[in-house]
């Protein structure tokens, strides 16, 4: 079946009254076969019927229907990421591109650095320095594509490719592009992450996050299921069915906030006022020919760096009235960001960046907007 279809149906729960929407089972304990033997499920935080539901979902979404992909869902994107690092050991080396979403890079250096993993930072979209950056103890490889904020585009079948050569773990943080625009698996990477808190969820509703890892990885499979079964940090059912309801409609969502996003990226890249538009969509970008060749689309998100000061920027944001001003993206409304200002001290993010989330707005009014709040004193 293809990808749409799958995504209305494959988390579908049919219970025995023909409910034709997934119903949420809340219970947190299942109760045995008469001769005392487990069913399906045992206990919530193992397994309940809505995460695994969902679970099942986002794996045959991200691998084209591999049977032997798992999904594992946790209470954030963050918890996974997490849960992905809790499967390595000490004197373990993660190598994170330089500009990996701050939460990682402080999870990192913060929560496992003081446990005996090392790190290292490099700039993903050159291979050759990837390449140079591999250690003996490297076992896992970051790429996070289309990056943030500064929309960088990494080779994932290159970089992907040299973690294999170097026996890592190559993971792809795909919470932007979403399956719909980007397969990572099908690139040769051996494990998708997703904030569904973004796109899967859709309407700024849910907080969670998925892994999706390919078939063939048993000993990867076997540590996660451990680390998401006594490390804890899963999801709640009612989450996991709005997670679940947000795959239902993605690829539309997606596909029309990326066609909008394009017309967006074109226009403020003519405006006076704007320095410079950073979208994998427009042919000036450096990794244009990456993405057109592993992306259907470039998507729905971009940045761009406003002419004058950070003031200037930071007032631009507070004067739209269409766009939302608040951090997050992914979802229905549109929102705008200065980056800057939210990742804090250590942020290397220009002050005149502002970030763009296109949501499902006629883009004919999103582009008024930005024409008003561009031009306010
Ligand atoms: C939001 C986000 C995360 C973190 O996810 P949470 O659900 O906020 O924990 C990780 N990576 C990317 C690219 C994100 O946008």
């Amino acid at each position: 079946m293809h990808f749409d279809t799958r995504s209305v149906h494959a988390a579908a729960i049919h219970d025995e009254h023909g409910s034709v929407a997934s119903p949420i089972i809340l219970s947190t304990t299942f109760e045995r076969n008469p001769d005392g033997t487990f069913r399906d499920h045992l206990y919530s935080r193992y397994s309940n019927p809505n995460r695994t539901a969902l679970e099942a979902a986002v794996a045959n979404l991200e691998s084209g229907g591999d049977a032997g992909a798992r999904g594992y869902a946790f209470a954030s994107g963050l918890a996974a990421s997490a849960a992905l690092l809790q499967t390595l050991q000490s004197g373990d080396h993660v190598l994170l591109p330089d500009d990996v979403y701050h939460g990682v890079f402080a999870q990192v250096q913060e929560l496992f650095t003081p446990l005996g993993i090392t790190f290292s930072r490099v700039d993903m979209s050159n291979s050759a320095a990837v390449a140079n950056a591999m250690r003996t103890e490297t076992k896992i490889v970051w790429m996070e594509t289309p990056s943030n904020p500064m929309l960088k585009i990494t080779d994932i079948a290159a970089v992907a490719a040299i973690a294999r050569d170097g026996s890592a773990i190559s993971v792809c943080d795909n919470t932007w592009a979403t399956p719909v625009l980007q397969r990572p698996l099908a690139l040769g990477c051996d494990v998708v992450l997703h904030s569904a808190t973004k796109y899967i969820g859709g309407h700024s509703d849910v907080l969670q996050g998925v892994l999706a890892v390919r078939g063939g990885c048993d000993a990867l499979h076997e540590k996660l299921t451990r680390v998401q079964m006594v490390g804890g940090a899963v999801p709640s059912p009612f989450e996991c069915w709005l997670a679940a309801r947000g795959l239902m409609t993605m690829p539309v969502r997606v596909r029309a906030q990326a066609a909008s996003a394009e017309q967006i990226a074109l226009w403020l890249s003519e405006h006076p006022a704007v320095e410079r538009v950073l979208y994998p969509g427009l042919a000036t970008h450096p990794g244009y020919d990456i993405a057109k060749r592993q992306m259907s689309h470039a998507g729905a998100m971009l940045s761009f760096m406003v002419r004058g000061s950070g003031e200037k920027a930071m007032r631009t944001a507070c004067s739209t009235t269409i766009f939302t001003h608040a951090t997050s993206l992914g979802a229905v409304e549109s929102l705008i960001e200065h980056r800057a200002s939210v990742e804090g001290i250590g942020s290397t993010t220009p002050d005149t960046l502002l970030r763009l989330s296109i949501g499902l707005e006629h883009t004919a009014d999103l582009i008024a907007d930005l024409d008003r709040a561009l031009a306010a004193k």
